[in-house]
């Protein structure tokens, strides 16, 4: 067998660095959707927020008007006699009635021009109407409200019911002699708003005191809609982007690697072509140079075995008259039997090699035998090349060999051959048929 093993040119490419650029672009398009995701959201709930802002801004604009333009001029006629206390419903004059009006139109505007609603509601510690009253957190937070003053607005995002919201409360402001007209002691307060409410609630508040505070609920699945249209569009153009750079990369990717294995597989066929013989596809000359200063070299490091290095030279008897006799192309044909031969009985060694010299002359290099082993290969040979059935070859095909072995010396190459060439003239000089030894 073959101890100079042939390279596997036909490997598949390897694909390992595409997946593992798909790894890394899936990751990095994870990453990205999932920060995208949390900006988006942030700049949609930031951008609620300014509306709300916006909106309790007017509120206030709007209740600043009717306590600073309309209600002095209603008072003051009020304390000419020109119009009763009663004249106006109080509900009319009162903040908190006017801010939740104000907002339900609002909210009317907002449906009708099919958009999400805001949730309102006012929370008061002493509330008139029990729709107001405050639950014990608000109340813990119309207390924050009271003890800072410079707190503008609370904003966070509640989970109620396993449902996001965005919640914000905005203060009322401070009670002013105005406020304690209806909020002050009962008895001074309208007629109506006592038949209304009685003279429990709402009353005795102190100026000075933040009284209540109105806070907003917004689904936060509604706020999203637009933005979560936006994030589906964007993130899968993201999508479409990284996959037609994989797709790519990859077509650089195999393409250069199939032009590689292709200059590889030239490569090993011009390689093969340089170190074969065509006709009997056994190894040639150049090979045998090549593989025999390899192998000294190899033994030089172990010299106890370079003596057990066999070279034994072949040569068809009376080649020429087997072509003169019955044609080139049986000749061939005879050569081509002796390769196959030659293939078939070294299979049996570990370590040898078989070479075309040229024309019919041949080579098996063998390492660890011995003269027996190497004569009875001889044989081998000999009888398989007799019992050989070639048509139209009506003769024996007979063969002569001489044989050498490497010296434990510094043995040349050439050196080697030229010992085995000689003992093969001796057979052929002995009368043919045989192996001779170099002695
Ligand atoms: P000997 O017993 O002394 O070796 O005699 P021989 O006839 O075998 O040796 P000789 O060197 O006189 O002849 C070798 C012949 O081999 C001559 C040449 O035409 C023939 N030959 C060389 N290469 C090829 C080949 O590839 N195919 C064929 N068919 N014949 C070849
Ligand atoms: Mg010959
Ligand atoms: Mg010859």
């Amino acid at each position: 067998m073959s101890y100079l093993a042939n390279k596997n040119h036909n490997k598949t490419i390897n694909k390992t660095p595409l997946y593992g650029l798909a790894i890394l672009l899936l990751s990095c398009y994870f990453i990205i959707s999932v920060t995208l995701y949390h900006q988006m959201k942030k700049t949609t709930i930031d951008s609620e927020l300014n509306d709300l802002q916006n909106h309790i801004l007017f509120q206030k604009s709007m209740q600043f008007y009717i306590n600073n333009k309309i209600k002095p001029v209603i008072y003051e006629f009020q304390k000419q006699k020109k119009i009763s206390r009663d004249y106006f419903n109080p509900q009319i004059l009162s903040g908190t009635y006017i801010t939740r009006n104000i907002f339900q139109l609002f909210n009317k505007k907002l449906e009708s021009n099919e958009q999400f609603s805001w949730q309102y509601r006012l929370a008061a510690s002493n509330a008139r109407n029990p729709l107001n009253q405050a639950t014990p957190e608000e109340l813990k937070l119309l207390k924050k409200f009271n003890q800072d003053r410079t707190l503008q607005y609370v904003n966070q995002i509640k989970t109620i019911d396993g449902q996001e919201f965005l919640y914000f409360a905005a203060p009322f402001k401070p009670n002013n002699a105005s406020c304690l007209r209806c909020h002050g002691d009962p008895k001074s307060a309208p007629k109506e708003l006592l038949d209304r409410y009685g003279n429990v609630n709402g009353f005795h508040e102190k100026i000075g005191d933040i009284r209540a505070f109105t806070t907003y609920q917004l689904k936060l699945s509604e706020i999203m809609k637009t933005h979560n249209k936006s994030f589906i569009i964007i993130s899968f153009i993201l999508f479409l982007f990284l996959l037609l750079l994989y797709a790519l990369v990859s077509w650089v990717y195999l393409t250069e690697q199939r032009k590689k294995q292709l200059i590889a597989k030239q490569k090993a066929e011009l390689e093969y072509i340089a170190n074969h013989d065509f006709l009997t596809k056994l190894k040639n000359r150049h090979a045998l140079n090549q593989d025999f200063s390899i192998i000294l070299k190899q033994l030089k490091n172990a010299p106890a075995h370079l003596s057990n290095l066999w070279i034994m030279m072949l040569d068809i008897d009376f080649f020429k008259k087997i072509n003169d006799d019955f044609g080139h192309d049986t000749g061939d044909l005879v050569l081509q039997k002796l390769g196959e031969i030659l293939l078939q009985e070294i299979q049996n060694f570990e370590y040898a090699d078989a070479y075309r010299l040229g024309g019919e002359e041949f080579l098996v290099i063998i390492r660890n035998t011995d003269a027996q082993i190497v004569q009875k290969l001889y044989e081998d040979i000999a009888n398989s090349l007799l019992l050989a059935d070639i048509p139209a070859l009506k003769r024996e095909i007979k063969i002569s060999g001489g044989a050498t072995k490497a010296l434990l010396t510094q043995d040349h190459q050439y050196d080697i051959l030229k010992r085995a060439d000689n003992a093969l003239y001796l057979a052929k000089q002995q009368g043919r048929e045989r192996l001779v030894f170099d002695s």
